[in-house]
């Protein structure tokens, strides 16, 4: 038998159903302005919410740092890769989160396999609502533990399932807010049921942490749940413009995790240099306020701009404002006649999405400008409508 057979056999599949995938090449900063595989292009597809990601300050002290600590942490945190660059992150994004203690993972990934593993095994009962990110999912699979998925922020169908577990330890899971819809987990109602089932409640805040919340600490910060009732995850790759993750709680939760979390203990920590970056960046999101403003600003011209288009919005109030379509060629085509005409939106289909949901996944950024998205606007009206 040809091993190459069946690859061959999925990649004819995935061609067939559009949904062949195949990374673009870009060069120079992550900016609206990119040149995407040779060609200038207006992107409205990255999680740089904040445009962080290529500012100055922040540029300077991985610079610095790097001057200072090289480049390769050389370890993993418990051997002798913890830095004291490390070490100020992590406190920095304590005190700003207001939880005790935070733990650094390289990525936002390796956060949710840890934490989740560490807080159920086989004998335990993980909740997700159906729409949570594919790193919660995957984590649930290898902790062993029950999967029960919920309908989407169905907190009532949710309440329905947990009475019927008998024993083990609970874990409801939720992203903060959902990443290929844009809208946000009822939290204080999850927090509730959590506390009436002496559950866990695990918030994956990968799109709300620095652009939610008065001081942009994110959902929970919104909600006003604190460590008690909510356990956070949070990355640094979107809105804070860097790369890699944290679980911020208690001291004792955070002690349990540097003990038995794997995804932590097992690999090599992120380049001192990216932690000093990270933590010029947290600067930034409590000094530059207006960043979240414009940002805003931004999000309500477009969401009342394709409302007069009369273009499918979704319930979303976030920087993610996706466009629903439906099937996946429509959407690829879409797409496709948006590049052509300069604007790099990505068509999001099945399985990062439900069959028939497929979507164009529009994100803004706080270095967009009020025209880009007015240019957007009568672009998607030209190819949409
Ligand atoms: N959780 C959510 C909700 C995400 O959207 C992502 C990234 N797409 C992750 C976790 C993974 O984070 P990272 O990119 O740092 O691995």
């Amino acid at each position: 038998m040809d091993k190459y057979a069946r690859l061959r056999h999925t990649l004819a599949q995935r061609q067939e159903q559009h949904l062949y995938r195949r990374p673009r090449i870009t060069e120079g900063p992550q900016q609206p302005l990119l040149q995407v595989n040779g060609k200038s292009m207006l992107a409205f597809c990255s999680n740089n919410y904040l445009g962080l990601a290529n500012h100055p300050e922040v540029i300077r002290a991985f610079q610095q740092a790097a001057n200072q600590y090289g480049v390769g942490s050389g370890a993993a945190h418990l051997v002798n890769g913890h830095s004291r660059l490390h070490q100020q992150l992590e406190e920095a994004l304590a005190e700003f989160t207001q939880r005790e203690r935070v733990l650094l993972f390289s990525t936002g990934y390796m956060a949710n396999l840890g934490l989740t593993t560490a807080l159920a095994g086989r004998h335990d009962t993980i909740y997700q609502d159906r729409l949570n990110h594919a790193s919660l999912l995957d984590a649930a699979q290898l902790a062993g533990a029950k999967l029960v998925r919920y309908p989407h922020n169905d907190t009532r169908q949710l309440a329905k399932r947990l009475d019927t577990q008998t024993s083990g330890q609970t874990l409801i899971s939720t992203d903060g807010v959902f990443s290929m819809d844009g809208d946000t987990a009822p939290v204080k109602e999850l927090a509730a049921l959590a506390r009436q089932h002496d559950a866990w409640l695990l918030v994956d805040d990968a799109h709300g942490f620095g652009v939610l919340g008065a001081r942009g600490a994110g959902l929970l910060e919104a909600e006003q749940l604190g460590q008690e009732n909510a356990v956070l995850m949070a990355t640094l790759g979107k809105a804070l413009g860097t790369a890699g993750a944290f679980v911020a709680g208690s001291t004792e939760l955070i002690e349990y995790l540097i003990q038995t979390a794997r995804p932590y203990i097992y690999t090599t920590a992120q380049p001192p240099a990216l932690a000093a970056a990270s933590l010029a960046s947290l600067k930034l999101v409590q000094t530059e306020t207006w960043r979240r403003e414009h940002l805003q600003h931004l999000i309500q011209t477009f969401r009342q701009g394709a409302a007069q288009l009369g273009l499918a919005l979704m319930p979303s109030t976030t920087a993610i404002q996706p466009i629903l379509i439906g099937d996946n060629a429509k959407a690829l085509a879409i797409s496709q006649a948006l590049e052509q005409a300069g604007i790099l939106v990505t068509a999001i289909r099945p399985p990062t999405v439900p069959p028939q949901t497929a979507r164009l996944r529009i994100t803004f950024s706080a270095a967009h400008n009020q025209q880009q998205v007015e240019h957007l606007l009568d672009r998607l009206n030209d190819i949409v409508n």
